[in-house]
């Protein structure tokens, strides 16, 4: 594997991760690195491995083989609230949100679950002033400044992103894991989102799943290409789009059926 921390550090690096379902590989001995600070984008066709990466990154589903290392600490087989305390935060193609519960419980419960935050149930988040002013900055920090009242159902399926992200923020990542963000957005929500998360502070690393390569292209500044459940390589966007294998497993096909 080529060294594409240039020297910076890495704060996530994945060793020879695999991760079989009986005799399938969904994943097969994935090594890349996550530079500190990145915005780093995983493509690769549906059944890529995608999503079975993140689940080994952020704990909710077990390794076969290989290693995550988060910040030089080997985290394969932390519980994802340990994850979570160290700085992982996920959010997840399938929403993890209360949906009964308003906008700002959903982002005043992340909140109280933190390390620190204390599990002090509805009347205690309640007499927290300094807990809600935290949630109304994510709100606003996510573009969701007046729908504080509204139960999650109620929102837009792009205002749940949005309060997803939310939600991911409040548990202080370092790192944050985007599962197909923009997923099912309108391009007016999509554009939202890109500003979203291209405003986010450096100190948040971000590892972005995204099918929409105009979103990609945008953002990332390293691209890692998988396909059948295999690294094939990790570059600069322009490497990426000019490589001829990538071209055929991936962007061909993603062309071709657009
Ligand atoms: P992607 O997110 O890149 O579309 P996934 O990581 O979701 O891909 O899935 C990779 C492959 O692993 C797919 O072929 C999928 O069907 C398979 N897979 C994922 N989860 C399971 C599971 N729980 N049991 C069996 N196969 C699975
Ligand atoms: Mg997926």
């Amino acid at each position: 594997m080529t060294d594409q921390s240039h020297g910076h550090p890495s704060l996530l690096e994945l060793r020879d991760l695999s991760r079989h379902f009986g005799s399938f590989r969904a994943l097969d001995e994935v090594s890349f690195r996550v530079r500190a600070g990145a915005r780093h984008a995983i493509i690769g066709p549906n059944g890529a491995g995608k999503s079975t990466l993140f689940g080994l990154v952020s704990g909710t589903l077990p390794v076969t083989a290989g290693s995550v290392l988060f910040d030089g600490q080997d985290v394969t087989r932390l519980p994802v609230h340990r994850r979570v305390g160290l700085g992982i935060a996920a959010t997840f193609q399938h929403s993890s949100l209360f949906m009964r519960e308003s906008v700002l419980e959903n982002v005043l419960l992340a909140l109280l679950r933190r390390p620190g935050g204390g599990l002090g149930g509805r009347r205690k988040v309640a007499a927290r002033p300094k807990a809600i002013a935290r949630a109304h900055a994510l709100l606003d920090q996510v573009g969701l400044p007046t729908r504080y009242e509204l139960a999650a159902a109620e929102l837009s399926h792009g205002e749940r992103r949005q309060l997803e992200v939310a939600v991911a923020l409040a548990t202080d990542p370092r790192l944050l894991l985007l599962d197909e963000p923009a997923a099912g957005m309108s391009p007016a929500e999509t554009d939202r989102l890109t500003a979203l998360i291209a405003a986010l502070p450096a100190e948040v690393t971000v590892l972005l799943v995204e099918h929409d390569l105009d979103m990609v292209f945008e953002l990332a500044d390293t691209v890692t290409v998988m396909h059948l459940g295999r690294h094939l390589m990790t570059g600069s966007p322009d490497a990426v789009r000019s490589s001829a294998a990538v071209q055929s497993a991936y962007l061909g096909t993603a062309e071709a059926a657009s």
